[in-house]
């Protein structure tokens, strides 16, 4: 066959026709995905806590937005339900809602409730998210969960923010086993590694306190914070057809700081 008679496949529209729920959608990592999955193709449905962003974020992406708070069985489910009930499925859930507060810190300062706090946002929500695009899922024989985890769950670090830590931990556990559980009925699972990425928050603590940034940045290979439009083109891909084959997977996206032992100068 000549290069002429090949089949053409459009590589920039990988998600036309599905439907995607992304957590946390109306800033960082989850609006730069809402983008990336909306210009190849997808309706996308936005879940957030902060209802003002999250309007202007499902505005600028052509899609919808539920205001929603990951903690809540009843408020998740209403999400997912009305993503399907608006575009008539669920084909991809990017459960990636998460919070990193000052009073998670050290094992020996972290109090029990700044614990539960971060366990409920970011390791619950997880439960609640997949069961509710499972839902949807199993009945249709398809689909793809991508969960946000962080290269933390993979590493220790001695700057301790001890329960965000141990939530990741936990969302890295759960995909894994969801990936295998659900493999034969069409359903993948697969979970994000971010490196540290230059979300408006970590760069305003940085600004403040520059030697902070350097400490971080001196283990990244690559020598620099990743940025939101890295993660969302893993994202879309885990979340394509072209990942057809990839489940239960750590897939970490981290300018090589995992990997690193001495880094270049
Ligand atoms: P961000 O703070 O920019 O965005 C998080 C979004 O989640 C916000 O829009 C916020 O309103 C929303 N949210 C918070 N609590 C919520 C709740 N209870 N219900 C619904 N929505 C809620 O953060 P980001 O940097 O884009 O992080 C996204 C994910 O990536 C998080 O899970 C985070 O832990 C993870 N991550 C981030 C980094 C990084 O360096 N930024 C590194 C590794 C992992």
């Amino acid at each position: 066959m000549s290069t002429n008679e090949l089949p053409k496949i459009d590589l920039t529209q990988r998600l036309a026709g599905k439907v995607a729920v992304i957590t946390g959608g109306a800033g960082g990592i989850g609006f730069a995905t809402a983008q990336r999955f909306a210009a190849e193709g997808a309706k996308v449905m936005i879940g957030d806590v902060d209802q003002a962003s999250g309007e202007r974020a499902a505005e600028q992406v052509g899609g919808a937005f539920v205001k929603v708070d990951v903690t809540s069985e009843e408020q998740v489910n209403h999400l997912f339900d009305e993503a399907a009930r608006l575009y008539g499925s669920v084909d991809i859930a990017f459960n990636n809602a998460g919070i990193m507060p000052p009073d998670d810190d050290s094992i020996e300062t972290t109090e029990l409730p700044a614990w539960q706090k971060v366990q409920d946002v970011n390791l619950k929500s997880v439960y609640l998210c997949s069961r509710a695009a499972l839902r949807h899922m199993t009945k249709q024989s398809s689909g793809s969960i991508i969960n946000t985890a962080s290269f933390v769950a993979l590493m220790g670090s001695a700057t301790s923010q001890i329960s965000y830590t141990a939530s990741k931990g936990g969302v890295l556990a759960m995909t894994r086993e969801l990936g295998v559980q659900f493999a034969r009925q069409g359903i993948r699972v697969n979970a994000l590694c971010p490196g540290p990425v230059a979300t408006p928050l970590l760069m305003e603590l940085f600004a403040k306190e520059p030697e902070r940034a350097q400490r971080r940045l001196v283990h990244v290979p690559v020598g620099r914070f990743g940025e939101a439009s890295e993660l969302a083109a893993a994202v879309a891909f885990l979340a394509s057809d072209d990942a057809s084959f990839i489940t239960a997977s750590s897939f970490t996206v981290d300018g090589g700081l995992t990997a690193a032992y001495v880094t270049p100068m």
